[in-house]
């Protein structure tokens, strides 16, 4: 069983990367961003809840967060991995999946982190709010506020991973298919 944190800040790719591991490694894609949005469009509760941080660019708290993922990984219990995208964001939800995990006779295989320019990432949203109609891709000062998040909360998480020997820098930048494959080659010196 293999199991990738897809690391990044917003705009960095991590969901049309994630698409692309699916495709090739047949691991189970969990977004915890997705959920939130599927569960906004379908006035849940926790759509409620989630949309009142999600809208100002700050994280739904971790107690929240953390059940969500625990119930995710117990829906699909035939996955042969899962790909986390947008999860831990936080320490305390890195030692949850820590824990998650181990309880399951599996951890975490690397952490891969895209990393992009401020100003690249900036631009992406910009574009992608076009397509995606993702309220927080539409404000710069939300765009400004979730990349803030993201350093100040959710970058240190790089030192977790690397005090267990499992972060790997990958070059963000570039074609959509070169990024693909410099992760392929991360992925593929797991399963050697
Ligand atoms: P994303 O789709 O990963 O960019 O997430 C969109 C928004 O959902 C974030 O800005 C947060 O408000 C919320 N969110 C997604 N994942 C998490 C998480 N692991 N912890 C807290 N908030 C999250």
């Amino acid at each position: 069983m293999i199991n990738i944190v897809l690391f990044g800040p917003p705009g960095a790719g991590k969901g049309t990367q994630a698409e692309k591991l699916v495709e090739k490694y047949n691991l189970y894609h969990l977004s915890t961003g997705d959920v939130f949005r599927y569960n906004i469009k379908n006035e849940t509760e926790l759509g409620v809840l989630a949309k009142s941080f999600m809208d100002k660019g700050q994280l739904v708290p971790d107690d929240v967060t953390i059940k969500l993922l625990i119930s995710e990984i117990e829906k699909h219990p035939e996955a042969e991995g899962f790909i986390f995208d947008g999860f831990p964001r936080t320490t305390p939800q890195a030692e949850a999946l820590d824990r998650i995990l181990t309880e399951r006779g599996t951890s975490i295989s690397k952490m891969l982190a895209l990393d992009v320019e401020r100003e690249e990432l900036k631009e992406r949203l910009k574009n992608r709010a076009i397509s995606s109609g993702r309220a927080d891709d539409a404000n710069p000062e939300i765009i400004e506020n979730r990349i803030n998040v993201y350093m100040e909360e959710t970058f240190p998480l790089k030192e977790f991973y690397a005090a267990q020997g499992k972060f790997v820098k990958i070059n963000g930048h570039g074609e959509i298919d070169e990024i693909t494959e410099r992760l392929f080659e991360s992925i593929d010196a797991i399963l050697a």
